[in-house]
């Protein structure tokens, strides 16, 4: 594997007990500094790759290598990979900034004060850091998480559908966020259900549907292409990361 290429991805599948197909044969590679956006509509099987990605869910087939290491449960690179693929619990009665303490500490890695800041300031509250969470909008919270997963500061960042439930002014907030993450030469992979958000936050785009990818490009080209079905995506993309 190329220890250089943040994801890998190649025909991966996965079939629930019962017999759902929740992903088929999807392969696509993430390039640093990429912002890549996993769209397509609910039940597409967008957080079922991003789950299998994130070793919490075993594929039937394909292969996922991070960084040029194979994922899996308990893999040591899923270290240098930072997800927010469910809405957290935070503790109501203890602070943005006490929450992500607590957090770090339970991690067990040397307890670093300005990554903290960093990770925070990077997120947008400002002063509410220092309220409790019991007081925050959901969009708050939302950034709160997004935050906590970026606490290690990783080389790449997952994320499954952060703007949901947030308003229009929230999710310019948090497109800033991840704007300016992958600004700083990091690697980002976010899904969505809507074409605009993709549009106004991700250099490249896969385009899935009944879990198979249908698109897979910059975003111009997407656009460009005028729909999902115009693209052949076995290759992986090599545009410049943006
Ligand atoms: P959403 O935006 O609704 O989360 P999605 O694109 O993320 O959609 P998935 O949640 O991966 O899609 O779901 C894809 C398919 O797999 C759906 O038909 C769903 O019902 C099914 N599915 C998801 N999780 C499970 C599970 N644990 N057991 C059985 N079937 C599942």
């Amino acid at each position: 594997g190329d220890p250089d290429l943040p994801l890998e991805i190649t025909g991966l599948a996965k079939t629930y007990r019962g017999g759902v197909t929740a992903v088929s044969d999807v392969s696509f590679s993430v390039e640093r500094g990429m912002v890549l956006g996993l769209l397509g509509p609910n039940g597409a099987g967008k957080t079922t790759a991003l789950r299998m990605l994130m070793g919490l869910v075993r594929p039937s087939a394909g292969a996922i290598r991070a960084f040029g290491e194979p994922i899996g449960p308990g893999a040591p690179v899923l270290a240098r990979i930072g997800a927010f693929v469910e809405g957290p619990g935070f503790l109501p009665h203890l602070s943005g900034h006490e929450n992500l303490r607590l957090y770090w500490a339970a991690t067990g890695r040397p307890a670093a004060e300005a990554r903290l800041q960093e990770a925070l300031e990077i997120a947008g509250l400002g002063d509410s850091v220092h309220r409790r969470v019991g007081t925050y909008s959901q969009g708050m919270r939302q950034r709160l998480a997004i935050a906590q997963a970026m606490l290690g500061l990783p080389e790449l960042l997952v994320l499954d559908e952060p703007t949901n439930g947030l308003d229009p002014p929230q999710i310019h907030a948090m497109r800033e966020v991840l704007r300016r993450y992958a600004a700083a030469g990091r690697t980002v992979l976010v899904s969505s259900h809507l074409l605009a958000e993709v549009e106004q936050t991700c250099t490249h785009v896969v385009v899935m549907h009944h879990g198979r990818v249908v698109a897979a490009g910059t975003v111009e080209e997407i656009i460009a292409g005028g729909g999902a079905a115009s693209f052949t995506v076995d290759a992986p993309q090599r545009a410049a990361a943006v």
